[in-house]
C-alpha cells in the first residue's frame, strides 16, 4: 500500500520506516512522511519515546501511536 504525502505529494511507501499511515478515519487515508510531518507540528513526542500523538491534517483528529 502506498499513496501521496500529504505535504510534499511525494510517493510514501509503506515499507518506508519514515512513513506514516492514519487509516482510521472513515473517509480519507492520510500518508505522511514523517520529516514532513515533524516540521509542520503535527507530531507532538520525539522519535525515541514510544507515544506520540499526530494530528491529521485533513480533519484534525488526534491519533496516539
Ligand atoms: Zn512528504
Ligand atoms: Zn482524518
Amino acid at each position: 500500500m502506498s499513496g501521496e504525502c500529504y505535504f510534499c505529494h511525494g510517493l510514501v511507501l509503506s515499507g518506508e520506516r519514515d512513513h506514516i499511515v492514519l487509516d482510521g478515519h472513515a473517509d480519507h487515508q492520510v500518508y505522511l512522511h514523517e520529516r514532513c510531518a515533524a516540521g509542520r507540528n503535527v507530531i507532538e513526542g520525539s522519535a525515541e519515546s514510544s507515544e506520540r500523538t499526530v494530528t491529521c491534517p485533513e480533519c484534525g483528529v488526534v491519533e496516539t501511536r
